[in-house]
Parts: structure tokens; C-alpha cells; sequence
């Protein structure tokens, strides 16, 4: 049987990339079914270079709890500085919801069950979009001979995805991190749950996905810290005094100015 690698690349139309040995397998949950022959690929072609170079395409992770806000807040982002906006999670929404998609049930499963789908797919339909967005060639600041500006948001949420997306992907140059209570990130989703059919702002998968971002993803805002590259903002007052805070950050990464590890 094919790695695991093989059949998503193809799925998703990629060219296929051998990835490297020793990977971890995606996690299997009671509740979730892992993919089939989630074995290690050989490591004899595993690429050496990243896929975008880091000098040209800028990429900035956006991180927070579910419901702190940075679907809202990149919305805003983009506005004013070109951004290309990925959500990792609208993404693997289409992909679940493409018809000839072999990973729509995998998906939907992970995504209700609040668990992080195998990094592979995410990761390619990421490459893929970003591959997409830059061969547009976009007007706007930024976006100049082979140049572009990412955010990147709901991604990395497991250090599997951090690491192999920095090494092979893309190097990522911020994180921005809007941090707020469980009970205000409650509130939002439930008030979200109201009109936006997702079948996970339901309180029994908000409640798995709050385990899911303690357990697995602030260990790759720790990660960062460590990096020096995380900028935390307090997302709880108003869209507009939150977005105030994050126009400023990212002000100062392009005139280069910005103190990494702060919270503002
Ligand atoms: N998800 C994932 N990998 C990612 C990003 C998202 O598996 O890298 C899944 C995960 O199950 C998550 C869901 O998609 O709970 C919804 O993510 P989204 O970013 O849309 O949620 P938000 O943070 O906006 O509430
Ligand atoms: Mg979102």
C-alpha cells in the first residue's frame, strides 16, 4: 500500500514529495479513524530546501485559543496590508466538503471530535493554496516579483506541523497569538454557533477543542517563545482595541522594528 504521503499528495493533486523518515504517525483516537498505512516514507530524496523562500514570501502564524478572534482579526489584517489570508480550518472545510475528496469523512471526524487532522493534509492543501495565491501574482504591497505575505491562521496547532512546515515549507517569521478566557472564547462560539453551521460550535466539541488547544497547541506557542517570535495580544476588549494592538505589530515586522516575545 502507498505511504500515507503518496495517496494525499496525489488526493490533492500535488506532486508528490517524499517526506522525511521517522515522522510521527497521526494520532489515533478512539473516536477517530487513523488513515490507512500511516507508515514512515523513505528518506533518501527528502528535500533539503523549503518549497518557498523565506527572504521573498513572509509568513506570519496566526495563533489563539478557538474563538479568541483571528478569523475576525485577519479579516481585518488583510485590509489594510495585503495579506493573503489561510485559515487552516476553512481549508480542510472545503477539502471535507470537495466531492471527490477521500479525506471528507476523515476530515469531518477529526474536526467534530475537536482533534488535529494528519499534518500532511493540512500542510499540502496549505502549500497548495499558497502555491495558487502566488502564481496569481497579486497587486498590492508585497506581492512584487515572486514576493508575498501570508497569514496563516488556526496553523500550526501541534508541533508536528510546526516543525515540518518551518523546515520544508516555508520558515515562519511571527506569531501572533490573541489570548483571552475560556469563558469569553465560550461565549463568542456559541454566539457563532447560532448562524455559522459549523458542526463543531456545539458546547460537547467547544469543550474537546479547549482540551485539544491546552494540551497540544500551547506547546507550540511555547516552542516560538523560545524562538523569540511570538507577539501576544489580549483579545478580549472590543474587535477595534484588539485590532489596534495587531496593526501595530505588524507595522513594526516590516519596518523591522518589532520587539518579538511581547505582550502589547
Ligand atoms: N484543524 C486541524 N488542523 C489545523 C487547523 C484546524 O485539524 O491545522 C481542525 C481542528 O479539528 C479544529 C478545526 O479544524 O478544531 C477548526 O479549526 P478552525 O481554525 O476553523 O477553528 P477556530 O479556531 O477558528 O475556532
Ligand atoms: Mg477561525
Amino acid at each position: 500500500m502507498a505511504p500515507i504521503i503518496e495517496k494525499i499528495a496525489q488526493a490533492l493533486h500535488l506532486p508528490h514529495k517524499d517526506s522525511k523518515k521517522g515522522e510521527s504517525a497521526p494520532p489515533a483516537t478512539s473516536h477517530a479513524p487513523a488513515p490507512a498505512a500511516a507508515g514512515s516514507a523513505p528518506a533518501a530524496d527528502a528535500p533539503k530546501t523549503q518549497v518557498f523562500d523565506s527572504s521573498k514570501v513572509t509568513v506570519i502564524f496566526v495563533l489563539g485559543g478557538p474563538g479568541a478572534g483571528k478569523g475576525t482579526q485577519c479579516d481585518k489584517l488583510v485590509r489594510e496590508f495585503d495579506f493573503c489570508h489561510l485559515s487552516a480550518g476553512d481549508l480542510l472545510r472545503a477539502e471535507q466538503n470537495r466531492e471527490k475528496s477521500e479525506y471528507g469523512e476523515l476530515i469531518r471526524t477529526y474536526i467534530k471530535e475537536g482533534q488535529i487532522v494528519p499534518m500532511e493534509i493540512t500542510i499540502k492543501l496549505l502549500e497548495n493554496a499558497m502555491r495558487a495565491a502566488l502564481a496569481e501574482g497579486r497587486a498590492g504591497e508585497g506581492w512584487a516579483e515572486g514576493k508575498g505575505r501570508f497569514l496563516i491562521d488556526g496553523f500550526p496547532r501541534k508541533m508536528d506541523q510546526a516543525l515540518k512546515f518551518d523546515e520544508e515549507v516555508c520558515q515562519s517569521s511571527l506569531v501572533l497569538f490573541f489570548t483571552t478566557t475560556e469563558e469569553v472564547m465560550l461565549k463568542r462560539l456559541l454566539k457563532r454557533g447560532e448562524t455559522s453551521g459549523r458542526e463543531d460550535d456545539n458546547e460537547e466539541s467547544i469543550k474537546k477543542r479547549f482540551r485539544t488547544y491546552k494540551e497540544t497547541t500551547m506547546p507550540v506557542i511555547e516552542h516560538y517563545n523560545k524562538q523569540g517570535k511570538v507577539a501576544s495580544i489580549d483579545a478580549s476588549p472590543s474587535i477595534d482595541e484588539v485590532y489596534e494592538k495587531a496593526s501595530a505589530v505588524i507595522k513594526e515586522l516590516f519596518a523591522g522594528t518589532l520587539n518579538r516575545n511581547v505582550t502589547v
